[in-house]
């Protein structure tokens, strides 16, 4: 393994070795390098617009404070609205540190603050739905957090939908989607949303690995929480997380690896179908939509 030691571009002092391309960075041209691939990821995808409204998922955890600040960077060479969003999910002893740091890094950007709970929309917190009927967590969870932010992002008027999805996010959502036999699933990730009543979904970390967020919020002094949620652990991702950090460990470039062959084959659809759900009437991929189906269920 190489050493870390000085800078490939300076003399100074090293704080990173980027084992993908074998490059050991300062703190200044590794905060320059993260910049450039974000803004370029941005341009690349044309993920925005001048003068959009974004609403971004604002959890509170190191991915989508990183994801705030940068977007309030870009908003002052690409001129947009932003707007943060926070679903607070009813998860004891983690939701309340998250939603602190949220509250507190919109506020001291200036950034209008939105948060919904499951307790006001669904009618109970996620603890007492899992408590209750039981099944996956995240399998709840996640049907739930969608709905309500892609929900609130169109109360909002959102033009676009920011989602803190880094790298190893992406990577690990290809895999699963191969192992479980979903591959319409995958397409979706990219896939552009003609629906007028959807927000498209946008994710401008999708080329940065997760650690390198971490290293980004600790250089630049940002306050946030590294608390996993307690569930977590049960999911299906985090099986899928070992085996690709271990499979980076081993041969680096393998995460990269893995969104490029989806970015290169999987072709996005020109056009995605939505009907509209019978019960809620938001754009779904069938007649009654996951959000209605599960909400039924805990109401
Ligand atoms: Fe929800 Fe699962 Fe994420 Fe926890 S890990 S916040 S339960 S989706």
């Amino acid at each position: 393994m190489a050493e870390m030691g000085k800078c490939s571009k300076c003399d100074s002092d090293a704080i990173i070795f980027l084992h993908y391309c074998e490059r050991s960075l300062c703190a200044d041209h590794f905060l320059r390098m993260f910049d450039k691939r974000f803004r370029s990821t941005v341009r690349e995808f044309r993920m925005i617009s001048k003068g959009d409204r974004v609403a971004v998922g604002l959890s509170g955890g190191k991915d989508s404070t990183v994801l705030l600040q940068c977007l309030h960077e870009l908003s002052k060479d690409l001129p947009m609205e932003l707007v943060a969003i926070t679903v607070d999910e009813g998860i004891s002893g983690y939701r309340d540190a998250t939603l602190r740091i949220a509250k507190k890094q919109a506020k001291k950007l200036g950034i209008e603050h939105e948060v919904v709970s499951f307790r006001k929309e669904i009618g109970k917190p996620l603890d007492f739905i899992i408590k209750k009927h039981g099944g996956l967590p995240c399998s709840w969870c996640g049907v739930f957090r969608r709905g309500l932010l892609s929900r609130a992002a169109k109360r909002l008027d959102a033009d676009k939908l920011a989602m803190g999805h880094n790298l190893d996010d992406m990577a690990q959502t290809v895999l699963m989607n191969i192992l479980r036999n979903e591959p319409s699933r995958t397409d979706r990730l990219l896939a552009p949303a003609k629906h007028p009543d959807f927000v498209r979904r946008i994710r401008p970390l999708l080329r940065t690995p997760e650690k390198e967020t971490a290293v980004y919020a600790m250089v630049r002094g940002m306050d946030m929480s590294y608390k996993e949620c307690p569930y977590a652990q049960s999911a299906f991702r985090q099986s899928v997380r070992r085996q690709l950090n271990e499979m980076e460990e081993l041969h680096p470039g393998t995460k990269y690896k893995v969104l490029g062959s989806f970015l290169s084959g999987g072709k996005a659809p020109e056009e995605r179908r939505f009907e509209a759900c019978s019960s809620c009437g938001e754009p779904g991929s069938s007649a009654l939509c996951k959000f209605c189906e599960l909400s039924a269920k805990v109401k």
